[in-house]
């Protein structure tokens, strides 16, 4: 049996919680931080603030005994062992990676220091960011020998964050010093051994005890490198494609058949090759930023990125274009929305290129009825009910008289609507879907107007 450690994780947000309930899934005794009051008091009564499949069921299994909500960071920091930090690292102005909160919280955990700690980025940080976390922590007058700074990358998806959390494709430990690697090691064991796997109650994965978790040690600054290298290589194949996906309709190709054969390239691998609206989310966009930027801080040209995010603003105003080459005219006209959230299976709205099509709706003058199984509430926040904007129950109340339906974000229930329903429900039967989720064929013999992204149009 592997030992239980005590673990701090600082942030509760998508990585934080998720990290600390499935720390607690595997074993260890975990206390979540957080300065956001609320938050703290909605986890503590039960409450789940954010949407993840499983999430509920761990903060249950181990609510109260494995793991613990407070906002006492010194209290928390003091009893464990390691202490992760993942709180959000936004993009600042100059496209860098505003570090403030790291900071703060850095010299917060410095303070509390009484026994040796290790202190892990979990949070999305630039190369070197370790070296400034040592650098606060000393300044605070916490011993070199009572620390280390170490780098743990996280790479679960929103959406489908506990099965990557605890079936990981790899896990990846940045250390500089032996001590700190064997204790991170340790906190994973469970999934590196298998032993997890083993459990009748584990959640399920890909994952099995023959072929469990592998792990791969660095130092500190390949792992900060890492994970900023991924998230700017995945935004580079989402633009790639979407470049490609132009090219097809140029000609009149379609590009799922291009990106299949591409695909089928171990070399190049299926992934991240559907084409779209764009990227967005509360990653790639400041990720891609924040790699450009500490290129450029090095005296070193990475342009590609600045052409990634130069292609998935435009492939945004394209989409945009496609639905004004439907519609004619925009105002006055009611259009349904499937899909608020910035993908499928998240309430996450953050950069969501979908909020950014719905403002620009309103802004020409049309009324959005709008539907997504998760996200509405956090939409409605930024974007209240009103005579314009409105909230509906499900897909075909969204398309409830409309004069065309959008889909916009690849929930899995978008792709199974009901066409002869859709077809007599909208007033129009014109469907502008931004996620390819079905074929141009289909839609033409259940007598639909179809456009989709870099595949031939539907009449
Ligand atoms: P989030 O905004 O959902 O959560 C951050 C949490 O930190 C919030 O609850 C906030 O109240 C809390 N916080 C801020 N300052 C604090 C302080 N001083 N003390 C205690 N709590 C504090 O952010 P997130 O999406 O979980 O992302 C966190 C980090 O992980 C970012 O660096 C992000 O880039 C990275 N990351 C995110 C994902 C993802 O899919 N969301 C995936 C991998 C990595």
């Amino acid at each position: 049996m592997s030992s239980q450690i005590s673990i701090a994780v600082v942030g509760s947000g998508y990585v934080g919680l998720v990290a600390a309930a499935c720390f607690a899934e595997i074993g260890h005794k975990v206390t979540c931080v957080d300065n956001d009051e609320s938050k703290v008091a909605m986890l503590q009564a039960g409450g789940v603030p954010i949407h993840e499949d499983y999430l509920p069921e761990l903060l249950e299994r181990h609510r109260g005994k494995n793991i613990l909500f407070t906002s006492d960071l010194g209290r928390a920091t003091r009893e464990a062992q390691l202490v992760f930090i993942a709180v959000g690292t936004p993009q600042s102005r100059t496209g860098s990676a505003d570090l403030s909160y790291v900071d703060a919280v850095a010299s917060e955990i410095a303070r509390s220091i009484d026994t040796y700690t290790v202190i892990v980025e979990k949070s999305t940080v630039p190369v070197y960011t370790n070296e400034w976390i040592r650098r606060v922590v000393e300044r605070n007058g916490v011993a070199k020998d009572m620390f280390d700074v170490a780098s743990n990358p996280e790479f679960l998806r929103e959406g489908t964050a506990v099965v990557d959390f605890l079936h990981a494709d790899r896990v990846v430990i940045g250390a500089d010093s032996e001590r700190a690697a064997a204790l991170l090691q340790k906190v994973y064991e469970p999934l590196t051994s298998g032993e997890y796997f083993r459990s009748a109650s584990a959640i399920p994965g890909t994952r099995t005890p023959e072929a469990a978790v592998p792990i791969l040690q660095t130092s500190t600054k390949a792992a900060e490198l890492i994970k900023h290298a991924s998230n700017a290589f995945l935004a580079m194949k989402i633009s790639f494609i979407n470049v490609v996906a132009n090219i097809c309709e140029a000609v009149g190709a379609d590009v799922q058949q291009v990106a299949q054969g591409m695909g089928t390239d171990t070399r190049i691998g299926p992934r991240f090759l559907s084409a779209g609206i764009g990227y967005g989310g509360s990653c790639f966009p400041k990720d891609v930023a924040a790699f450009r930027y500490v290129a450029e801080q090095l005296g070193l040209d990475f342009d590609l990125l600045a052409e990634v995010e130069k292609i998935n603003a435009e492939q945004k105003k394209r989409f945009f274009q496609k639905i004004r080459s439907a519609l004619w005219t925009f105002r006055g006209k009611r259009i349904g929305v499937l899909g608020l959230a910035f993908k499928g299976g998240t309430d996450d709205i953050r950069d969501s290129p979908a909020l950014d099509i719905v403002r620009q709706l309103l802004h020409e003058g049309c009324t959005v009825a709008a539907y997504d199984p998760a996200a509405m509430e956090r939409t409605a926040e930024l974007l209240p009910a009103s005579g314009q904007m409105s909230y509906v129950d499900d897909a075909y109340a969204a398309a409830q008289d409309a004069d065309a339906l959008l889909i916009l974000t690849d929930w899995q229930e978008f792709a199974e609507l009901d066409l002869a329903r859709l077809h007599y429900t909208l007033r129009y039967p014109i469907v502008i879907d931004g996620r390819n989720l079905y074929s141009p064929a289909q839609m033409r013999q259940s007598g639909f107007t179809y456009l989709s992204v870099g595949r031939p149009d539907a009449y």
